[in-house]
């Protein structure tokens, strides 16, 4: 059973979230033309984020982390995004210095051994690069929704990061069925392994399938108790959780 075939739902209010959805990025695009990029993790939600972006024409960079942990299967939703949409994603990778010393000293599961290492590994993989994606740029575009977790109930429409960015979640208010019916209703690309009951992919490493009945967010370093599960993308008081990159 596919991901559309599970999630896809029509619920009250939809086209009303759809509309405000895309007010947020178009009004995000005037306020920092120029200095704005959508933070892809190439999730479903960030997926539909990119449609409305390239859909409507909006002025607003694309960019994500290629951690050198994806699966397969991410990494070439790279491509097909840039294809399909004719446009250009940035990638941001690690520096591959930081990464060697990193795996020689701490070998290549080291993020299983203790949460230090688990997220020294997310701060050389993830953080860093995607300080150089927002260095210069006076604001983000996240995927985050208010139920993906405990955490998130707080997210709001616009917010700052710790650097005083403007950061902006248009999906704030959207439902997990929201998000599949707008896919299946657009036809928007998605990452595949949703369809192997994978509703939040990261790194291959940190990330399995879940069971019927359990949290999307068990499927994300699970070895760890819930309360540990960020990797500091999204760290301000209101925001104290990772993102699903
Ligand atoms: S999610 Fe896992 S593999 Fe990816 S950067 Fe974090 S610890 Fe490393």
């Amino acid at each position: 059973m596919s991901a559309i075939d599970l999630y896809n739902r029509a619920t009250p209010g939809f086209d009303g979230r759809v509309a405000h959805a895309l007010a947020v990025l178009q009004s995000a695009a005037v306020d920092h033309a120029g200095r704005i990029v959508q933070a892809t993790s190439l999730g479903a939600e960030d997926m539909v984020i990119t449609d409305l972006i390239a859909r409507n024409g909006l002025a607003i960079d694309i960019a994500t982390l290629e951690t050198g942990t994806l699966h397969a299967e991410t990494v070439a939703l790279i491509g097909r995004m840039e294809e399909h949409y004719d446009l250009r994603v940035e990638v941001y990778r690690p520096r591959q210095d930081e990464v060697i010393t990193f795996v020689r000293a701490n070998g290549e599961e080291a993020m299983y051994r203790s949460l230090e290492l688990r997220k020294a590994c997310c701060g050389i993989r993830k953080l860093e690069p995607l300080s150089r994606m927002l260095n210069a740029r006076s604001a983000w575009i996240t995927g985050l929704r208010r139920e993906q977790s405990n955490h998130r109930g707080v997210v709001p429409f616009n917010d700052r990061d710790d650097a005083g960015r403007a950061k902006f979640n248009p999906l704030a208010d959207w439902s997990w069925n929201d998000v599949w019916h707008y896919i299946a209703t657009n036809g928007v690309l998605y990452n595949p392994l949703h369809d192997q009951f994978m509703p939040s992919i990261g790194c291959a490493p940190c990330t399995r399938a879940i069971a019927v009945g359990e949290d999307f967010r068990a499927g994300r370093w699970w070895w760890e108790d819930e309360a540990a599960k960020e990797c500091g993308l999204h760290v301000n008081p209101s925001q104290a959780q990772g993102v699903a990159a």
